[in-house]
């Protein structure tokens, strides 16, 4: 088996540490650092702004990236722009050109990000639309008859490819079928799926699909955000400035008629180069057998977890991502974690920005474990020691964080 943890400088300089946090934000291998900082030695400048050769270089690489990215969701590069995150890309997409009347409604599901819920909301509330639910199985996190919830005045369905609290992944490929149908606009985000489900929009067949680079190996401050060429041609940009303009007056300016137009300002190059060498790395590692290698990790945990009848197992999804979540009746999950934080364990706990979901569900707030390539089984061991421990300690002197704190 491969050692992959070994690709990672942060687990070389943090050896001690159990990292279970990878579904909020990977650790980067080395590769990846290795591509940004030969592109900032060797080629960095403003890109699109200039003729000299490192204004050149920078243009190329910034492109090159933007190819890249595109064809690891089976997109043509003219159709996908580079966002800050999968936040700044949804909040695009409540631009989109629809003449929505009052009373139109927008499709979301119990299982999104906050990311996926606050952009609706505002456009419900400035527009007098409705923002409809699908809800979701607390048995077994999957959606509950989804196609029931897209009606004659359905205009979006805006959902997530894979809950970040679960890790259960939506079968999109048939509601976004269904919905096209009914000249419904969908629009994916990826953020969870992109880094563990193989990605095709052409057969997806939805209108537009973002993820960011932080969840697949890459930096922060950079995202994908694909769009049909009929969504993003009518779709005005949300930020206006350099870099996206035809000719400008005082009164008035035209704007350029590619993707870019998405992109005003100087964008993140260096990050760009970093999310393609993310997706290089990452597809090694898949056909070495990286989705193997989680899923049995991800049930070897389910399974000692299992055993531990303090604990609530929320649903998860042998084909999801490598999540596991679970709530105690006895211990609070931020007591949990801190503990294991004191014993070099990095979970995360609370609501998960999915605060819906854990009300839909009535369930207080969870201790989440997301598994990366930076963790061994070995590490996963310790995990349950370590557990165990914040648990009997826990049982002996009483919480430490007031019950009803998220
Ligand atoms: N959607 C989901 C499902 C997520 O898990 C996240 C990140 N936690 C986001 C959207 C937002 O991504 P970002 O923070 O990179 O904008």
């Amino acid at each position: 088996m491969h050692n992959w943890q070994a690709d990672f400088p942060f687990h070389q300089h943090h050896p001690q540490l159990v990292y279970l946090d990878s579904a909020a934000t990977c650790q980067q291998p080395q590769v990846v650092l290795d591509a940004m900082q030969d592109y900032v030695i060797h080629q960095h400048a403003n890109a699109h702004r200039g003729a000299h050769g490192r204004a050149r270089a920078a243009t190329q690489a910034y492109e090159d990236a933007r190819t890249r990215v595109a064809a690891f969701i089976g997109a043509d590069a003219s159709n996908l722009a580079f966002t800050a995150s999968t936040t700044a890309a949804l909040n695009q997409l409540t631009t989109a050109a629809i003449d929505w009347q009052a009373g139109d409604e927008i499709v979301i599901s119990a299982s999104e990000h906050h990311a996926n819920i606050l952009p609706w909301q505002r456009l419900a509330e400035r527009l007098a639309l409705t923002l409809r639910v699908i809800p979701v199985s607390s048995g077994t996190g999957q959606l509950i008859e989804p196609e029931q919830y897209l009606g004659p005045r359905t205009r979006v369905l805006a959902i997530t490819m894979a809950s970040n609290v679960t890790g259960v992944v939506n079968d999109l490929a048939s509601l976004c079928k269904a919905a096209r149908a009914k000249g419904i606009r969908t629009f994916i985000d990826a953020a969870q799926a992109a880094a563990h489900v193989p990605i095709n929009v052409a057969e997806l067949g939805c209108d537009a699909l973002a993820f960011s680079a932080h969840k697949v190996y890459g930096p922060t401050g950079i995202a994908a955000l694909y769009m049909r060429p009929e969504l993003w041609q009518t779709m005005p940009p949300q930020n206006l400035g350099g870099g996206i303009v035809e000719t400008v007056t005082f009164t008035s300016s035209e704007l350029i008629s590619s993707i870019q137009k998405f992109e005003a300002g100087t964008p993140n190059v260096s990050a760009a180069v970093g999310f393609s060498a993310a997706l290089d790395w990452l597809q090694q590692t898949q056909q070495a057998g990286a989705g193997r290698y989680l899923r049995n990790l991800q049930q070897k945990l389910i399974a000692a977890l299992q055993q531990r009848p303090q604990l609530e197992l929320l649903p998860s999804d042998p084909n999801g991502t490598p999540i596991v979540s679970f709530y105690s009746q006895a211990f609070h999950c931020h007591d949990l974690a801190l503990l294991l934080a004191e014993q070099d364990i990095a979970v995360r706990a609370g609501h998960h920005c999915a605060q819906p979901l854990l009300q839909h569900w009535q369930i207080p707030g969870v201790v989440r474990l997301s598994l990366g390539l930076t963790v061994t089984e070995q590490q996963l061991t310790q995990t349950l020691v370590a557990l165990d421990k914040a648990m009997a300690l826990l049982a002996e002197t009483g919480p430490l964080t007031e019950s009803d704190e998220a």
